[in-house]
Order: structure tokens, then sequence, then C-alpha cells
């Protein structure tokens, strides 16, 4: 590989918003992620009601925080 012609891919790890940590290669260093395969609904397959009270929470966190209320 060529310097100049490929960008270099770095294993960098990424902390989801739940904690969990995940390693995989990117051209980027910094990435954020705010779901993954560990705590979105539709990766657990569960649609039960906790996610949807902290989906509610977070919501109603947004709106006091912006007035819109
Ligand atoms: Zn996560």
């Amino acid at each position: 590989m060529k310097k100049g012609i490929h960008p270099e891919m770095k294993l960098i790890t990424v902390k989801c918003a739940c904690g969990t940590e995940h390693k995989f290669y990117s051209t980027r260093e910094n990435v954020r992620i705010d779901v993954c395969s560990s705590c979105h609904p539709f990766y657990k397959g569960s649609r039960g009601a906790g996610a949807f009270v902290d989906t509610e929470g977070r919501i109603e966190k947004f709106k006091k925080k912006y007035n819109l209320d």
C-alpha cells in the first residue's frame, strides 16, 4: 500500500452512548455512536416498554431544556 493513495485504516474503539465499546477499522479516529447492536431495541428484537419509556424520558428532557412545552 503506497502512502497518499489509500486512506490509512486504523483499529479504533468507539464507545456507544450505552457504554458498550466496539472496535472496528475506520479511516476516522473520532467516531461517536448513540445506538449499537447492544442497546438498540431493533437489534435486540425487543419491543418492550423499557425502550419506549427511555425514549419518552429523553424527549421530555429535550423539551424542558429548550422550553418547547
Ligand atoms: Zn449501545
